[in-house]
């Protein structure tokens, strides 16, 4: 299997196939045929704070605009559904590193939207336990593909220091408390920063690491990630 997925990642075979479907793609493309997508769960109208997929006509979601994220403002490319979904998951668990360079250009086209101002790129870290197992850190790959499109260098600025209980059964409090205290400097953060990460799920993970940031003298800090979960809206704000 090992040998399997180094002879894929040196084929890097998202230049020349779709990386859904398989079809010949030209270089323009990134590795994903207009086909695909076309079919992928883009956000549409989102919170101008989280980047989180909203379906009414707010500004604001429900939960920016009863609490105070840290972070300055975040989006995101996808939903986290659907073949979006299915990428990251082939992403982080099957070895298939080739695939960070795709998301990365769909996460450059989003940036490129935004009106954002920094003076570093950085990623959330993997505890050294997840780098052991998996062999690398998603985001980094993530955060290196998205600078090498912008031509800027990305820091490793932070290290993650708590092996954190499964976040999936905690309710959306429980998961910011979890995170407090998961990640440790290595060196002064920059006036602006942006973070990448793959999944946004409440924001406690961006939020806290913007904490840590901020306590050292950072004064911006945008995330971008390639997916965020929606947050289930009650039917009667639709
Ligand atoms: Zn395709
Ligand atoms: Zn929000």
């Amino acid at each position: 299997m090992k040998l399997l997925k180094s002879i894929l990642n040196f084929f890097n075979p998202q230049e020349i196939k779709c990386v859904v479907c398989g079809v010949d793609v030209e270089k323009h493309e990134h590795g994903i045929c207009s086909k695909c997508k076309k079919q992928l769960p883009f956000n549409d109208h989102v919170c101008l704070k989280c980047g989180v997929d909203i379906r009414t006509m707010n500004d604001f979601c429900d939960m920016c605009g009863k609490n105070q994220l840290v972070f300055d403002e975040a989006r995101s490319v996808c939903r986290y559904e659907g073949e979006a979904q299915k990428l990251v998951l082939r992403l982080k668990f099957s070895g298939q590193k080739y695939l960070s360079k795709p998301i990365a250009h769909m996460m450059a086209e989003v940036l490129q939207k935004q009106n954002w101002q920094f003076d570093a790129v950085t990623f959330i870290p993997s505890s050294d336990d997840t780098i052991k197992k998996r062999g690398y850190n998603q985001a980094q790959l993530i955060a290196n593909d998205i600078c090498d499109i912008i031509s800027i260098s990305a820091v490793d600025i932070a290290q993650k220091v708590k092996d954190l209980p499964p976040q999936e059964k905690m309710d959306y409090h429980g998961r910011f408390d979890n995170m407090q205290g998961a990640f440790k400097l290595k060196q002064k953060p920059p006036q602006s920063l942006l973070v990448i990460d793959d999944v946004k799920t409440t924001g406690a993970t961006l939020n806290e690491f913007a904490k840590l940031v901020k306590k050292h003298g950072c004064k911006k800090v945008y995330c971008l990630t390639f997916a965020s979960r929606v947050k289930q809206v009650p039917t009667s704000q639709l």
